[in-house]
C-alpha cells in the first residue's frame, strides 16, 4: 500500500464550478476535481460514490473566516 503525500489546498486551487477558492479536492480514477465549500456541499452526493479520496479542508474555511455565514448563491 502506497502512502500519498497530499499537499494542502492553497489559494491557487480554484473551484471547478465557480472559480472560488477550493477547500475540497476530490480524487477520481480519471483525475481531480476541486470545489469551494458551497459546491462541495451542493455536489456531495454526486461525487462521493465515484471518489477515490476526498480531501476536505472546509474546516479551514471556518478558521480563516470565522463564523461569517457564506452567502448562498441562488
Ligand atoms: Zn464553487
Amino acid at each position: 500500500m502506497t502512502t500519498l503525500t497530499r499537499e494542502p489546498l492553497t489559494a491557487t486551487d480554484r473551484c471547478d464550478r465557480c472559480g472560488s477558492q477550493a477547500y475540497v479536492r476530490v480524487e477520481l480514477n480519471t483525475g481531480e476535481l476541486f470545489f469551494c465549500g458551497h459546491h462541495a456541499r451542493a455536489l456531495h452526493d454526486a461525487y462521493t460514490h465515484v471518489a477515490v479520496h476526498v480531501q476536505d479542508e472546509t474546516d479551514r474555511l471556518m478558521r480563516e473566516h470565522g463564523n461569517i455565514k457564506q452567502p448562498v448563491a441562488a
